[in-house]
């Protein structure tokens, strides 16, 4: 089955996007006050993950990717999480730590690559193809985990699929441009890939990677592997344009320990922009620059710091994840946490 996705029709409205922040530092102090004592009167710990704005990402208990905020989710005291993300995140928290209330600020936050596959369109696919194991990447709704057998992170998709015996077809979803990544990788035919994809990271393409690289040939390159622009990444190394050793491809949780590594003093950073704010925190002494300064998630951005005040304020949009769906995406998550390294996910 191929499948063309319309990136355009997966933009958020604009009139989701509050396009005002705080930005007086007394105002940002008053209202991190109040986010504290909200939380703490909520018994809520507040989960911010890297996209978000950064006055989210600093008033937050811990900031981070994915997979590492829902773990910490599942292992935190607090009874309430309130999930700063999308509401793919948000679910995984929830399926993770299903006896505890899981808020997310705006439930509007959606996520284009999430949506790119249906629960009902899985399904189909796998009629076509009896037998095959399914690897879903963990930007996915419950319901397309719940028709899942591994999940994986960009980090391990690799390894997951290295483990899955090679007589066996792969459906490979959602995303198109990590898919391709694990084909090179694997060096496997018999892998299908989803032509899914998010519309802010196709964004990023070759061409813009490839000015910038040419600007600046001393900088490290920090690529998602979802980006339209990784496998720019690799050819340039290929070809000799960019040494080897400068192209990284990382899940977001792997640019930061990367940061703090780096002995470079520029690094283009080919993802969504909101993770420059915890790469400069990591190592000030770099300068994080973006290869696409517009590569900006507008449901990402849905959350504010009005909205934060309300979900802790009124306790709402509450998560739900049905129990049965709950059980059967379980099963997929812990697949994944147990090959490989799993990193963080997005
Ligand atoms: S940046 Fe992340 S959350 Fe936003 S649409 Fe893309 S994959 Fe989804």
């Amino acid at each position: 089955m191929t499948v063309t996705v319309d990136a355009q029709a997966h933009q958020p409205p604009t009139d989701l996007v509050e396009p005002r922040s705080l930005t007086e530092a007394s105002e940002i102090e008053r209202w991190a006050a109040e986010i504290r004592r909200l939380a703490r009167d909520r018994d809520a710990v507040v989960l911010a993950h890297n996209y978000q704005r950064p006055e989210i990402q600093d008033v937050a208990d811990h900031t981070g990717d994915s997979l590492a905020l829902s773990r910490i989710a599942a292992a935190a005291d607090a009874s309430t999480i309130v999930f700063c993300g999308v509401h793919f995140m948000a679910e995984t928290a929830k399926i993770l730590a299903p006896e505890k209330t899981v808020l997310i600020p705006d439930a509007r936050a959606g996520c284009s690559l999430a949506d790119s596959i249906t629960a009902d369109e899985l399904r189909a696919w796998k009629a076509e193809h009896p037998g095959a194991v399914v690897v879903s990447y963990v930007n996915t709704t419950a319901a397309v985990k719940a028709e899942t057998d591994v999940c994986c992170t960009s980090s391990n998709a690799v390894d997951v699929v290295a483990s899955v015996p090679a007589d066996r077809e792969v459906l490979f979803l959602p995303d198109q441009f990590l898919g391709a990544h694990v084909r090179r990788e694997t060096g496997r035919e018999n892998l299908h890939v989803w032509a899914g994809e998010c519309h802010v990271h196709a964004g990023i393409n070759g061409a813009e990677l490839t000015a910038r690289a040419e600007a600046d040939p001393d900088a490290d390159l920090f690529v998602h592997p979802e980006c339209g622009c990784a496998t720019s990444a690799l050819y340039l190394a290929g070809e000799g344009a960019v040494p080897r050793e400068q192209v990284h491809i990382l899940s977001t949780g792997g640019m930061l320990d990367a940061a703090k590594n780096t002995t470079k003093r520029s690094v283009l950073v080919a993802t969504e922009v909101g993770m420059l704010h915890q790469l400069q925190r990591a190592n000030p002494a770099v300068d994080f620059r973006p290869v696409n300064e517009r590569a900006a998630c507008g449901y990402m951005k849905t959350i504010t710091p009005g909205s934060l005040t309300r979900a802790l304020r009124e306790g709402r949009d509450e998560v739900h994840v049905d129990a049965a769906t709950a059980e059967k995406a379980r099963a997929s998550v812990q697949r994944m946490i147990e090959i490989g390294r799993p990193g963080g996910g997005e």
